[in-house]
């Protein structure tokens, strides 16, 4: 029964994902075919029809880039891994993108003995998509505080940011496909990382208040690692 349920969740999230895709792809697909014919007719000013050509393609190639992510379950290796490590570098390739906009990444490591079974890069692509959410959260620059502690053999990493929070009819539509507040947002990010995470048999939480920031929680089994202390 578990396995035929997982089947048909995987399909919705399939069929959701096939419209969405439709439809992300065809505004821009029509907008590069209105301003090549704007082009054809030598109207106005062929410069600025070429920028936004380009940015729509840059459009399609974002979204395209985050489903290939999603795609690719193939390369999947579970291996022991620790977490902090992980987090480290994680935050080392996001800390220049941090300091250009005036953000500080904290970390509050606890529990060094627990270690996690996962894929290192979808592992790593979950943290990149949640503390780039953090960031963009907050334009005016901030703190983002990682911490990680143990509870009862699952391993709670939160991502608290103080940024620009969510309203609750933002907050329910978090994870739904291409939902985005933002003007260069795809609206994947969140949901491939909650599904990565739960292919991992763990769960994402998110708490948040519209101006005082948000903490996103995932929770992971944890596995005891004597040698580490
Ligand atoms: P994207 O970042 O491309 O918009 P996501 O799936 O990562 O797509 O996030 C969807 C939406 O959820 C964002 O556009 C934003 O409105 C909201 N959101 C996600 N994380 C945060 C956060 N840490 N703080 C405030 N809003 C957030
Ligand atoms: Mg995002």
């Amino acid at each position: 029964a578990e396995s035929m349920m997982i089947q048909s969740d995987k399909l919705s999230i399939a069929g959701q994902l096939a419209a969405g895709i439709a439809h992300e792809i065809r505004n821009p697909m029509t907008s590069i075919k209105g301003f090549i014919q704007l082009l054809r007719s030598g109207f106005g000013s062929k410069e600025q029809y070429y920028e936004i050509i380009s940015s729509e393609i840059e459009r399609i190639e974002l979204i395209l880039g985050e489903l290939l992510i999603l795609a690719k379950p193939q390369g999947i290796k579970f291996e022991r891994r620790n977490i902090r490590v992980l987090l480290s570098q994680v935050i080392t390739l996001l800390n220049t993108q941090a300091i250009l906009n005036n953000v500080e990444i904290q970390t509050d490591f606890r529990d060094q003995d627990m270690d996690v079974e996962c894929d290192e890069n979808q592992m790593k692509q979950v943290f990149i998509n949640f503390i780039k959410n953090a960031v963009e959260a907050m334009p005016g620059g901030g703190m983002i505080t990682i911490s990680t502690r143990s509870l009862e053999g699952e391993l709670l990493i939160d991502i608290t940011d103080e940024g620009s929070g969510m309203p609750e009819d933002i907050l329910s539509r978090l994870g739904e496909p291409f939902y985005t507040t933002k003007e260069k947002g795809t609206g994947l990010g969140f949901m491939i990382s909650k599904k990565m995470i739960e292919e991992h048999r763990g769960t994402v939480e998110v708490k948040s208040k519209p101006e005082q920031g948000t903490t996103v929680r995932v929770m992971l089994p944890a596995v005891y690692n004597a040698a580490a202390i």
